[in-house]
Order: structure tokens, then C-alpha cells, then sequence
């Protein structure tokens, strides 16, 4: 069997920190790798507009900048086919048939769609459109035969729905769809990173990220009043290192070289958490560590940015070169699809 690698991100504002770790870092690992037949990367417009409808600009201006943010990590678009979801008409008529094979009952217990209407404050009065995202994530997922979504923890509900689409779909048609799986990241901080309020994830939807191109002064300030240990009030005091954010980013983001260049009193994470615990480590301290471990990380990415801001033009040449390609894989397998389920009628 093919190995196909694809992911998307919903234009909804700049990729963060979140993303870089949960995501963006095992794609260009993979990538880099090179162990793989096909690899796409799309921007999922017609997701962001399900509750985005009412904010096209939004959504427009976020595809920009995702693709920005793209380039900047090191996605290569000679390697990979970066694409615009909505630019590929076969998905929404995947959706379509496979809207028939779940129920209503199933997408309203997926966990994470249910905790994001409460977080979206829909109450009774969920769009159609958004409640069936979980589908047409199916659709993105099944057309390209995908065989490995790299993603964090929030999207293995979605995974799983989309299994059981293809299960049921070859169960009725006769096999046609590849089964996926979701790669998740090894380090279990990555897999979801929290927000620099201490949320349980740093989303782009509550504000609480650090961007992937904020400028320094930017990450300064939003690393310098990042939520800590509420109890450790003075220097002395013990601290928690669990459910803190500061040490919860250095778990996915330092490494003992960052030691050795910023703090090399310590050797390693585990000696200064430890300190922390014992109390006698302030929180300033820490967090200008942390500073310098996530400039560290953004300063290439921030020097690429600003190549492809220079060169749009080449941007948009990758978008439209990406997005063509991807729609003739993906009406291969509409075809692949109406005729099992015979609906090809003329072919
Ligand atoms: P929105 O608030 O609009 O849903 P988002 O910040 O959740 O935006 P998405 O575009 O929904 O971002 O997510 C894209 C990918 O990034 C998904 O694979 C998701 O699992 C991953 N991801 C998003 N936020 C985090 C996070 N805080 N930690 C780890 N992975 C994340
Ligand atoms: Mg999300």
C-alpha cells in the first residue's frame, strides 16, 4: 500500500506554537525524512467558513498567511502539494454521500465538536454545516487516500468518525476507501499544547497563542505574563511544575543544547524542574529561559517569512500549481467512488 501523508489547517488566523509542535514540526520531519509516495498539505477554507460564514474576510485573509506560515517552518512545496480546500469541488460531493452513512446521534457525541459549541456559545441553534465538519474532514481525508494524518490530540475524535466512514462505505460498496491513522506527536506535551492563560489548549479562536511570526518584542511580552504556578508567590516557595505552562512549553520546545547556549548552570529540563519543586527558582528566571528557547526556534522561521512577503507572487504560483494537481487525484477517487456506487452512468 501507498504511504500518504495529509493534514490541513483552518484559516482562521496565524499558526502558533500549538501548531508548530502538535503538527507543523512532524510534517516537516516527515517530509525531510523523504519515506513516503505522496504528501499534501491544504488550507481548510470551507471548514474555517462553517463557523466563519458570517466573516468571509477572515477566512480569506488567514489563507494568506497560513501558507505564509507554511513556507516559513520549511514545508516544501517540492516535496509536498499545498492546496486551497474549496478549490476542489469533489470534496463537498464526497461529503455528500457520505452524509448518508452517519448519524445524527454520532456526530453529536464527538467530544470535540461538543466542546467547541459550548466554546462557540451555539446553544440549540448548531449550523448543519458546522455539525457535519467531522464528514467532510472524511471527504479531505478519504479523496486522497491518505494512509497518515499527523495531528494533535484534538483531532482523533475526527480520525476515528472518518474510519468508521470507510468501514461502512467499503462495508455497503465494496472496498474502495483507505483506512487512515493519525500520527500524534511522541512528547506528550506537544500533543496539546495549552494556552499562555493556562486554557487547556492554545487555540487561535480564544487568543491566548504565541504567534508564529509575532515579532520579539511581542513573544517578550506574552512570555513575561505567561500564567505560572498560582501558589508560588515568592522565589522560596515550592512550585509546581505539572500544570504549569512555562515548563509544559519547555517540555516541547527545549532542548539540552538550549541549556548549554541560555542556562547552562543546568544540564537539562529535569535539573531545573527539579529546583522549582524544592523552591529557591523564580519565575522570572524561568521564563527568560523560555524567552530564549522560543527565539531561538521562531528566528529562522521569522527570516523565511520574510523571503516568501518579498516573493508573493511565487506564493500564489505554489497555491494554484498545488490546488490543480490536487484536484486530479481527488477526482480520480470521486470517480473511484460513483462507480461503486453505481453512479457512473455514462463512463
Ligand atoms: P481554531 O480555533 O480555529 O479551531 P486551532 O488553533 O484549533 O484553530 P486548527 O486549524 O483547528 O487550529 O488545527 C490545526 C492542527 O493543529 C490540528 O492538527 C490540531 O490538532 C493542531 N493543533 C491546534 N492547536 C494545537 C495545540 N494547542 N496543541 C497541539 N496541536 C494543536
Ligand atoms: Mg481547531
Amino acid at each position: 500500500m501507498k504511504k500518504i501523508i495529509l493534514t490541513g489547517d483552518r484559516p482562521t488566523g496565524n499558526l502558533h506554537l500549538g501548531h508548530y509542535v502538535g503538527s507543523l514540526k512532524n510534517r516537516v520531519k516527515l517530509q525531510e525524512e523523504g519515506n513516503y509516495d505522496e504528501m499534501y498539505v491544504f488550507i481548510a477554507d470551507t471548514q474555517a467558513l462553517t463557523d466563519n460564514f458570517n466573516n468571509p474576510k477572515k477566512v480569506r485573509d488567514s489563507v494568506l498567511e497560513v501558507v505564509l506560515d507554511y513556507l516559513s517552518v520549511g514545508l516544501n512545496p517540492d516535496k509536498v502539494t499545498i492546496f486551497i480546500q474549496s478549490l476542489i469541488p469533489a470534496l463537498p460531493e464526497l461529503t455528500m454521500y457520505y452524509m448518508n452513512l452517519v448519524t445524527l446521534a454520532r456526530l453529536e457525541r464527538n467530544p470535540t465538536v461538543k466542546g467547541e459549541i459550548k466554546q462557540k456559545e451555539f446553544g440549540s441553534s448548531i449550523p448543519v454545516g458546522f455539525l457535519n465538519y467531522p464528514i467532510s474532514q472524511t471527504a479531505d481525508i478519504t479523496a486522497f487516500d491518505a494512509t497518515i494524518v499527523p495531528v494533535g490530540e484534538d483531532q482523533l475524535p475526527m480520525l476515528e468518525q472518518a474510519r468508521e466512514i470507510v468501514r461502512s462505505f467499503n462495508n455497503i460498496y465494496g472496498s474502495t476507501l483507505v483506512e487512515p491513522k493519525a500520527l500524534i506527536p511522541d512528547n506528550e506535551s506537544c500533543r496539546r499544547l495549552p494556552g499562555t492563560d493556562g486554557k487547556a489548549k492554545m487555540s487561535k479562536s480564544l487568543g491566548n497563542c504565541i504567534y508564529l511570526k509575532d515579532d520579539s518584542e511581542t513573544v517578550k511580552k506574552k512570555v513575561m505574563s505567561m500564567y505560572t504556578d498560582p501558589n508560588h508567590l515568592r522565589v522560596e516557595d515550592p512550585g509546581n511544575t505539572k500544570d504549569n505552562p512555562v515548563f509544559i512549553y519547555l517540555e516541547a520546545l527545549s532542548t539540552e543544547e538550549h541549556f548549554k547556549k541560555y542556562l547552562s548552570e543546568y544540564n537539562n529540563l529535569d535539573e531545573l524542574k527539579a529546583h522549582y519543586e524544592k523552591g529557591g527558582l523564580g519565575d522570572v528566571k524561568v521564563k527568560k529561559f523560555l524567552y530564549d528557547v522560543i527565539e531561538d526556534i521562531l528566528t529562522p522561521i521569522r527570516e523565511k517569512r520574510k523571503y516568501y512577503e518579498e516573493n508573493i507572487d511565487l506564493v500564489y504560483d505554489i497555491l494554484k500549481e498545488g490546488s490543480e494537481k490536487a484536484n486530479r487525484k481527488a477526482n480520480s477517487t470521486l470517480k473511484r467512488v460513483k462507480k461503486a456506487m453505481l453512479i457512473d452512468y455514462f463512463d
